[in-house]
């Protein structure tokens, strides 16, 4: 599992009559370039949770259906980068179908299900991966504290308001023309040359990969690195 210290919660940008799914979402993903479909978790519009694997309490996971088509927690998400660099590395993405009416505007119809669905998603991430609730946001928000970054309507509540007080008031109307929720492009591989005095342990560290990684992404045989060779230091 990454070291994810956010959770970023998104909306498909889809209307309720538009049944979306993993499946789709990858479809979509792939014909942008991505390998495969950027969020870890999508919420079904009847609260059945695609994940790659079950986790948390019974009652979260008997909504939990097969979640081949997601990214496993082993990877890092393509669902925040237009951010700044670091953000998927550091971020487990949810998903909830819906977000718009039927016209595509920006509405506030995640359903009962999906909101007691999240609920327990984020009581267990939480808690597994010691995410602060100081950390757990909707995409909106994370563009507000990195300062950049894509749709200011994904999701349209305040999702750690909604979290503590229970309520999803619609955040106050927006002039912005809604935009729909395009993911940016996956980042790309970080490269680092090396200067005298650096060692594959150092490198490790510094970038958060183990020795083992930074051999793998390179196909180095042995720890040998010479000055001036350029490596691939993220995953
Ligand atoms: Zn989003």
């Amino acid at each position: 599992m990454l070291p994810f210290d956010h959770l970023i919660v998104h909306v498909t940008a889809t209307p309720p009559s538009v049944d979306f799914n993993a499946g789709r979402i990858d479809a979509d993903h792939r014909k942008k370039g991505y390998k495969k479909n950027g969020y870890h978790i999508v919420v079904l519009r009847d609260g059945k949770a695609e994940v790659h694997v079950k986790f948390g309490p019974d009652e979260l996971q008997a909504r939990m259906i097969d979640g081949a088509r997601v990214r496993t927690f082993s990877e890092p998400g393509a669902h925040v980068g237009s951010s700044g660099r670091g953000w998927n590395k550091r971020s487990i993405g949810v998903v909830l179908v819906g977000g718009v009416d039927e016209d595509g505007n920006p509405e506030n119809n995640a359903t009962e299900a999906q909101l007691e669905t999240l609920r327990m998603l984020i009581d267990a991430l939480m808690e597994d991966f010691d995410i602060p609730l100081a950390n757990v946001m909707g995409h909106r928000d994370l563009i507000a504290k990195a300062g950049k970054g894509g749709p200011k309507e994904c999701p349209c509540f305040d999702v750690r308001e909604w979290y503590t007080c229970g309520s999803t008031k619609p955040v106050e109307a927006q002039e912005d023309e809604p935009q729909e929720d395009t993911p940016e492009p996956e980042e790309t591989p970080q490269r680092h040359t090396v200067v005298h005095g650096d060692t594959l342990w150092a490198l490790a560290n510094t970038y958060g990969l183990s020795v083992e990684d930074l051999m793998d992404l390179n196909g180095l045989k042995d720890d040998t690195i010479r000055i001036g060779q350029v490596l691939t230091v993220t995953v």
